[in-house]
Formats: C-alpha cells, sequence, structure tokens
C-alpha cells in the first residue's frame, strides 16, 4: 500500500471518528437529534468511500469507483439536507431522494471506465460544488443568528471560495492524462487535493459541531430563565434583567391573583394554568416595552419599570388593576372574573431584595383593604406613623 492510499485510510478514520462524535452528540441533545444523525451519516458515507478509494486495484473497480464515488455523493447531498433541517426543523426527504438518486444512476451509467475518468470526476465535481453551494445558501441564517451577520458572511464567502477552488481543480484535471494504472498514484494534485478535502472537512464539521452545540447552549439558557407556563420571566430571568438595567430609578409592582385558590377549587388546576396564561396576556398587553415582566411565583407577578417614579409606577398600576377586574377570561364554563391586588415600591440605587421586600409588605396591605387595590411603599410608611 503506497502513501497516498494510507493517507485515504487515515482520513476514513478520522471520518469515522465524527460519526461517533456526532452518535454521541444525537444521545446528548435530544433537540437537535436529527441533525446530528445526518452528520454521523455523511461523515460514514466519506469514511466508506475513502476506504474504497484506497482499495482501487485491490477490490472491484465498479465498488472502487462508481460505488466510492456514489458514497461521495451521498455525502454531498446529505451535507446540504442536513444544513437544511439545521435551518428549518425538517429534512426535505423528497427532494433529497430524487437529487441523489438521479445523480447516482448518472454516476452508474457512466461506470467505472479509466477511460471515463475526465467525466467521473466533472460529474463528482459538478454535484458537490451544488450541494456545497446549497449547504452556503441554508447555513447562511442559522450562522448569523449563532455567530453575528459579519462573521457569518465571511464564513459564507470561505465557503464558496474553497468550492471556487474546488472547480478549478477540476478544470486542471482536465487537462491532464488519463490515469494508467487504477491504483491511487502519489501525484502532486493528489495530494493538494487529499490536503485540500482534509482542512475543508474538518473545518466543515468542527464548525457544524459548534453550531449545534452553541444553538443548544442558548437554547437552554433561554428555557431556564422563562417561566413554561406563561413564557413570561421566571425568578431567574427576572433578576437576569433587573441586574442588565443601567438607569438606577427603578420601580418595582408585585402582583397577587385575589382569592386564587377558590379558582382552582371550583373550576379545576387546568382551568387556573388559563387564567394565569390569560392574565400573563393582559399584562403584556397592558405594560408593553420598556416594562419587565415575570411570574415570580404561583401566582405572583412582577414588573419592573425602568426610570419611573413612584408615583407614576401607581398610576400605571392603578391602570391594570381597573383593566384586569374588567377583562374576565371566557371559556367554556362561563365567564371568569379576575380581580389582583398591587403593591408598589420605587427607589434610587435600591437592590433588587430591597424593593420586593417593600412591594411584599405594600401588597400584604392591599390584600387586608379588602383586595382588587393597589398600595404602595409611602401608604405603608404613613400607616407605620
Ligand atoms: P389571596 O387572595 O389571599 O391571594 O388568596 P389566594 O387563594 O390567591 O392565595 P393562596 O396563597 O391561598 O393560594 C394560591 C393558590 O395558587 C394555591 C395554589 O394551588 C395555586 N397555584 C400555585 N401555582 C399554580 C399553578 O401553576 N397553577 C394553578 N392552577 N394553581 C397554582
Ligand atoms: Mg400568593
Ligand atoms: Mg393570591
Amino acid at each position: 500500500m503506497n502513501g497516498i492510499a494510507l493517507s485515504y485510510l487515515l482520513l476514513a478514520a478520522q471520518m469515522g471518528l465524527y460519526a461517533v462524535l456526532w452518535t454521541l452528540t444525537a444521545w446528548l441533545v435530544r433537540s437537535e437529534r436529527l441533525t446530528c444523525l445526518l452528520g454521523a451519516a455523511y461523515s460514514l458515507c466519506w469514511a466508506a468511500a475513502l476506504v474504497l478509494f484506497a482499495r482501487r486495484g485491490v477490490l472491484d473497480p465498479w465498488l472502487c469507483y462508481t460505488g466510492a464515488d456514489i458514497l461521495v455523493l451521498c455525502g454531498f447531498t446529505l451535507l446540504w439536507g442536513r444544513a437544511y433541517r439545521f435551518d428549518r426543523g425538517r429534512f426535505p426527504l423528497l427532494r433529497w431522494l430524487t437529487i441523489t438518486l438521479l445523480a447516482a444512476l448518472l454516476l452508474a451509467w457512466v461506470g467505472p471506465s479509466l477511460t471515463q475518468s475526465h467525466l467521473r470526476l466533472l460529474l463528482l465535481a459538478l454535484f458537490s460544488g451544488i450541494s456545497g453551494f446549497l449547504m452556503i445558501c441554508y447555513s447562511a441564517r442559522p450562522l448569523s443568528q449563532q455567530v453575528g451577520a459579519p462573521l457569518s458572511g465571511l464564513l459564507s464567502l470561505l465557503g464558496l471560495l474553497a468550492i471556487l477552488v474546488w472547480g478549478q481543480r477540476i478544470l486542471m484535471a482536465q487537462s491532464l492524462p488519463l490515469p494508467s494504472q487504477d491504483i491511487p498514484s502519489q501525484s502532486h494534485p493528489n495530494l493538494v487535493a487529499l490536503l485540500v478535502v482534509w482542512l475543508l472537512t474538518t473545518g466543515l464539521q468542527l464548525g457544524q459541531f459548534f453550531m449545534v452545540v452553541l444553538r443548544n447552549t442558548r437554547k437552554l439558557n433561554e428555557l431556564s430563565l422563562r417561566d413554561s407556563l406563561t413564557q413570561l420571566l421566571n425568578r431567574r430571568g427576572f433578576e437576569t434583567h433587573w441586574q442588565a438595567q443601567t438607569d438606577p430609578q427603578r420601580a418595582l409592582l408585585l402582583i397577587d391573583v385575589d382569592h386564587f385558590k377558590q379558582v382552582n377549587d371550583h373550576h379545576g388546576h387546568d382551568t387556573g394554568d388559563r387564567l394565569l396564561c390569560h392574565l400573563a396576556h393582559l399584562l403584556q398587553h397592558h405594560m408593553g416595552t420598556p416594562a419587565i415582566l415575570a411570574r415570580v411565583g404561583g401566582e405572583e407577578f412582577a414588573i419592573l419599570l425602568p426610570g419611573e417614579d413612584l408615583a407614576n409606577a401607581h398610576a400605571r398600576a392603578e391602570y391594570l388593576r381597573s383593566q384586569i377586574a374588567a377583562s374576565p377570561l371566557v371559556c367554556e364554563l362561563g365567564i371568569l372574573r379576575i380581580t389582583v391586588s398591587i403593591g408598589v415600591a420605587s427607589g434610587r440605587g435600591s437592590s433588587l431584595a430591597e424593593l420586593l421586600k417593600q412591594a411584599d409588605l405594600a401588597l400584604y396591605l392591599a390584600k387586608r383593604r379588602g383586595r382588587n387595590c393597589v398600595a404602595c411603599q409611602q401608604e405603608l410608611a404613613a400607616q407605620l406613623n
């Protein structure tokens, strides 16, 4: 076995390792399972093709030429199919099958004869070029979402350059004499091609792996900050947004549904859940940006109003209370009226814990006053005096 055949085998082993890596990732990252399994599939196609390349002159030419070329082609079409799936969330099975089968039939029609080497090479280059181009097109959007538009543009440009270099090499190869023997030759162009393939596939695999991990990490991070029922921020998300605020003047509204337990007791827990979602929707509708909304407890919600003083915050809380009281939940069970009590606090440079404590005391006061009302920090101080 000569040096180039050995290099093919080494590259095949590397592709095999990528297939293992993708399979493990599919197992770990459930939300990207099919994308990862497609990554394993194209790595395996290329690993098998490279083994067959290395065995040229030993195994049957139909297997080592036509079979290997079809495997390379499947690897390429899987590459854009995978990019499509990563971007759009589904695999274009029918389109993929049609294109792959057509291309495979064409390669089978050309056959393994050495006299057809140039035509085979040309066909393969054509399909790999088109697949590479489609992959870049389908990767552009997720890439720019993950790494930003400038870096995504640069990477796409590099990909296009790689395709151009590949195309130019194919044209060069057309002018070379036909190979006189069917063993992998150690010619200069073959070595350069091998190096280019190694660099491209390594960059591609690592890049795609990075994208899957990055998107999954972002998704998990986002999930950890959101309440799964109402999709508002949870307490941790609220704290994160609180810390990110630059304005030292802040107001806080703490909202608690009145007699919510009775809703659960009389109409069932799922109706209670629907009521919480209805309320979350009302809060979003009536507060808008830059207010930051969160569900901080069972039937407790918090709203951060950046830059607002106590008087303004109190007025907004009063408006919110009246809108909620006027917007019952309409469901199969009839019309469910809800009211809320709201505690308001504000401060300049106060910590979240301080304002939460004051708003909570004010909320307690609102409950004691008979519910469906707003109380604030000042009233609390007046009561103490
Ligand atoms: P108050 O006017 O004093 O606030 O009375 P309340 O009934 O609203 O308050 P209480 O603390 O007695 O009851 C709150 C209820 O909220 C108890 C709990 O079962 C319910 N709850 C907490 N989380 C959820 C949830 O996610 N879904 C539903 N449906 N109910 C929840
Ligand atoms: Mg409560
Ligand atoms: Mg309550």
